[in-house]
Formats: C-alpha cells, structure tokens, sequence
C-alpha cells in the first residue's frame, strides 16, 4: 500500500492499540490508517446501540465511538463492551467521573475533551486508571471548546498554536503520572485551520493523531469539507486514525471513510468500487440510472471488486480497461466486459444482472478463469456495434468541432 509518489511516506508514530479480545486494533507505528465513527443511540438502549455497532463494523468501521454521558450510559456500556465486535471508545465530557465509569465499564478507548475536564487532579486520576488498565486515551481538542485560558491567550481567536498548546497542557498532566498511551485529536470545523493545526502538532509529538473535521454537517457539503481535510493531511503523509464527522447516518461516515483510504492506496479494497462516465452525447443508456441500479445490486454482494459503468461501447472498454469488470452501451445492448475484453454482449434491460453474474465469477474463478468464459463472438459483436455508432454519430458527437469552427468565424468577423 501507499506505492504511489502522491502520497508521502507516513510519518513515524508510537503505536497503541485498543486492546479488544478478539479484534485489537493498533493505531500509529505501521498499521494501517484505521476507520472510526460514532454511534447516534442512548449508549442506555444496549441493543439499539450494539445494532448500530454491527452496522457501522459492516460498513468499514474499525473503531466506534459511543457517549458515556450518564451512570446509564456507563451501565450500558458494560453490557456492550463484550459483545461489540471492534473496539470501543467512550466520549466523555464534562464529568471525570464518566470517565472513570467508562473504564468500569470495560471500554477498550477513552476520548477526553481538555476544554471541559480541565481540573488536573481529575485529568491525573484518569490518567492514572487508563495506565494501570492498559487503555489508551485519546485526547480530543476542538476548536470550538477550547480552553478560555487559550482563548484569552491567543487573542480571543481559535488559532491552530492555540489548539496545538492546548493538547501539549493536556500530555503534560498525563507524564506526570507517567502515561503516554495517547493519540491525539485538533479538530475544527474550518478546513484550513484544521490542517494547519495538525501541521503544527505533528512537528511537535510523535503520538498518533486522529484525523477529523468537526461538524461537517450533511453531505454533500459535509464530505467534501471532511475529505478536503483529512485527504489533505493524509497526502502528507499525517495521519493514523480518520473520522467523517457528517450530519448524517453515522454508516455514511463508515462508507466514506473506508472509501477514502481505498481510493488513497492506504486501505486493501473491501467492498464495491463502482466507476461510472459521466455521460456525454455519445451515451446510448441512461447512464445515471444504470449505475445506480448496479450500486444497488452489486453493492449487496459485499465483493472487493472495481465495476464500471460506461455510457457507450465506442470508448467504454477501453476508457475503464483496468476495472475488473465493466458494461458498455450500444444498439440497445450491453457489452459487458472483463479487464476491457469484451466477453458478452446481452440485451440492455438484463445489463445489471449480467454484471452481478460476472460479479460472482471473478470472485470464484478471478479475472482469468472468467475470461475463459468469454463468447466466442462478443469481442467482434462488439466492434461492430462500435463502428456502427461511429458511422451513426461521428467521431465527433459532442459536436466540438463545428463549434471551434463557429468560435473561429466569430472571432474573424
Ligand atoms: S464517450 Fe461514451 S464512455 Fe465516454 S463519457 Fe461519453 S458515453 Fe461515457
């Protein structure tokens, strides 16, 4: 993984891991950039929240994050704990008590906000715990809960130094009771901010850090502000940890995260990778619909596999060559095709079935077996199709020719 120049080398970091009977998950040292998010339910509601626990782990979640707000919250965790199928890490604000609760409770992660446990002898008994139990803590700045002191010191402005200081007060507290199982956290809902202030803070600690904008808000806006952030960092090669912090169904933040680190290299593909054209004239189906279709069904299958949709057959093929699969349109057909060898061509209503059948096929027989499947005749069905359409539309549908003609007589009148 990370074979691409695009992406630095990453940083060096002490590792920690989160200690789960059976799933432990290390992050920072060279373990792979781990997924988190955060569950919606009362941590009370146990099987409300484990079922939201199992949805988040489906959809790519190494790490989940539930609120320890309450003495229910706590107790509830308790009962979650052993039964949850990643790590968990309690959210606690406000009250050092919860997070002593929380560490009752079994919970394999704490997450402190220093801008509201601010009291060193509560922030030192916690520290203290977390150590003798072998818990890690991740200490969770964020800009808009930073410390009045830091405010004041800092001009009455959120400043990237002021939540870098912030999280160095909090490392101070923990080595004085000699703990140092801490990742890191300075998160801000402003993009720029947020990457410079993790900027700073990686010059300054080696301790893992945990990517994240904080309040996104609802996607679209949310995951672009989210990726725009943690990819910036993650290019630099900052990063151990990566939440989507979105106004949404807490699975989307698993989904997006997951994907991320696929399309970064930094994650083994899991599930569907589904690349589509964006249509132009030359489409000879509804592109939009049928990729939507195919997410749908392919989606289910839960397989590590790169499918593409194209619009037509004239440069589909050869457009979405390195997917491992794909389907083209053209003359009312579908030409499906394996690592862009035309195998089959089906009729057009049956294009998405085609692509699960085939779906099914590499995952048993991989690329090669399925490619000795391929009819006989599809590879020239297909190029026929393709000249045809050629003949019909032109080399140049789109018509940017006749308007470069247009623009040029305009321009010499
Ligand atoms: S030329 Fe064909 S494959 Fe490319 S965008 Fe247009 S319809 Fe899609």
């Amino acid at each position: 993984m990370n074979e691409t120049a695009a992406v630095s080398p990453r940083r060096p970091t002490r590792p920690l891991t989160l200690a789960h009977r059976t799933n432990p998950v290390t992050v920072g040292g060279d373990a792979p950039v781990s997924v988190q998010s955060m569950t919606t339910t009362k941590t009370a509601d146990v099987e409300g929240t484990l079922q939201q626990i199992y949805a988040l782990y489906g959809a790519g979640a190494d790490i989940v994050r539930c609120t320890c707000n309450d003495a229910d919250a706590a107790a509830g965790l308790a009962h979650i704990v052993p039964r949850s199928p990643v790590p968990l890490v309690a959210d606690v604000h406000n009250s050092h008590r919860m997070a002593l609760a929380a560490l009752e409770a079994g919970v394999h992660c704490l997450r402190l906000n220093p801008g509201n446990i601010r009291r060193p002898e509560h922030i030192k008994l916690i520290a203290s715990e977390a150590r003798d139990r072998g818990v890690p803590i991740r200490i969770g700045v964020n800009g808009g809960s930073l410390d009045e002191s830091l405010y004041r010191k800092y001009g009455g402005k959120v400043t990237p130094e002021a939540m870098v200081e912030s999280a160095q007060m909090e490392l101070a507290y923990f080595a004085e009771v000699d703990f140092d199982q801490v990742k890191i956290s300075v998160k801000a809902s402003n993009v720029p901010l947020m990457i410079e202030a993790y900027r700073q803070l990686s010059e300054v600690t080696d301790h893992p850090l945990h990517l994240g904008v904080t309040e996104a808000g609802p996607p679209p806006a949310g995951l672009i502000k989210a990726t725009a952030g943690i990819a910036a960092l993650l290019a630099e090669g900052i990063g151990d940890t990566i939440r989507y912090s979105l106004t949404a169904d807490p699975v989307e933040e698993a989904k997006a995260g997951r994907q991320l680190l696929e399309a970064m290299g930094l994650r083994e593909r899991k599930g569907l990778d589904l690349i589509a054209c964006p249509s132009c004239g030359r489409a000879e189906v509804d592109v939009i619909q049928v990729a939507g279709d195919a997410q749908t069904a392919l989606e289910k299958l839960n397989l590590p596999i790169q499918v593409a949709v194209m619009g037509c057959v004239v440069n589909g093929p050869g457009e979405a060559r390195d997917a491992d699969l794909g389907i083209a349109a053209g003359h009312r057909k579908g030409h499906l095709f394996v690592k862009g060898q035309v195998v089959k061509v089906v009729p057009e209503p049956e294009m998405v079935d085609a692509l699960v059948e085939w779906a099914h096929r590499i995952a048993e027989e991989g690329v090669e077996g399925a490619l000795s499947h391929a009819d006989a005749g599809a590879q020239a069905e297909a190029e026929a199709d393709r000249a045809a359409l050629l003949v019909e539309q032109g080399a140049d549908v789109n018509h940017a020719e006749q308007r470069v003609d247009l623009i040029r007589r305009r321009i010499s009148e």
